[in-house]
């Protein structure tokens, strides 16, 4: 019941985000004020009764809920479960099937909540203290096959390990792939770069001018962080092999 009430309040910080500033008392289509009260109706989803509201300029009706992020979706109740099970790295096929919906509605749902979980993001980082120091770093992964892998840059403060931002870039397979990758799909673009710009550009506007970088040694990042951190401080540790997940304590020969 707690993370049920948290995730409300968290849909309803999304809600005041989304809404940018449509929660003063207007009509969503012609933006009058000019409003009465105009009964209430049952929501069939989940049986919440929702204050109808009638606008005296254009005469058309709205609620509470058409401001709402939720809005027209009919199975809102789902959207917590959904949230834990994503979160606890389960696929979009197995959600699908515990929670009895079509991988459609999942694959849906998947979208809201990344917008969700964005505008989240996007609030808590508003209020924090200007950052002293950020830990950078790439993994790989792949869209659909292994010939089509992604990069994805990460940053997160330092102690704390918050991520501060993300960015998904395409890039060419390497290795024994990259003739069948190119064979099959063509060339593919490098966008790492301007991944790693655009997240570190945004990990800038969060930082003091003379933050401390940690990074590992790609040498990609030095001329990078010279770039957009003049005064900062960049920091190079030696990467250790990335290994099989799931062996606990045993990981990284500790
Ligand atoms: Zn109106």
């Amino acid at each position: 019941m707690r993370t049920g009430l948290c995730f409300e309040k968290r849909l309803s910080l999304a809600f005041i985000l989304l809404c940018l500033g449509l929660m003063q008392r207007t009509c969503p289509h012609c933006k009058s004020s000019n409003i009465n009260a105009h009964g209430r109706y049952q929501r069939l989803s989940d049986g919440v009764r929702v204050a109808r509201t009638r606008c005296l300029s254009c005469r058309r009706t709205f609620s509470e809920a058409s401001h709402d992020v939720c809005f027209a979706q009919k199975k809102r109740h789902l959207n917590h479960p959904l949230w834990m099970l994503l979160v606890s790295g389960i696929s979009l096929r197995r959600v699908s099937k515990v929670l009895r919906i079509s991988r459609t509605t999942s694959a849906r749902k998947l979208l809201f909540l990344g917008r969700v979980a964005k505008c989240e993001l996007k609030e808590s980082l508003r209020h924090k203290a200007k950052l002293e120091c950020v830990e950078f770093d790439d993994m790989e992964t792949f869209e659909h096959s292994k010939c089509k892998p992604l990069s994805i840059s990460l940053a997160v403060e330092s102690g704390t390990r918050r991520i501060l931002g993300f960015e998904v870039s395409q890039m060419p397979a390497n290795g024994p792939l990259a003739k069948i990758a190119k064979h099959r799909y063509g060339r593919r673009p490098d966008q790492r770069l301007i991944g790693r710009k655009r997240l570190l550009r945004f990990v800038r506007k969060l930082s003091k001018r003379n933050v401390v970088i940690k990074s590992d040694e790609n040498p990609h990042y030095p001329p990078l962080i010279r770039e957009l951190f003049p005064r900062g401080e960049h920091l190079r540790y030696k990467g250790r092999r990335g290994c099989v997940v799931g062996q606990g304590s045993l990981r990284g020969g500790l």
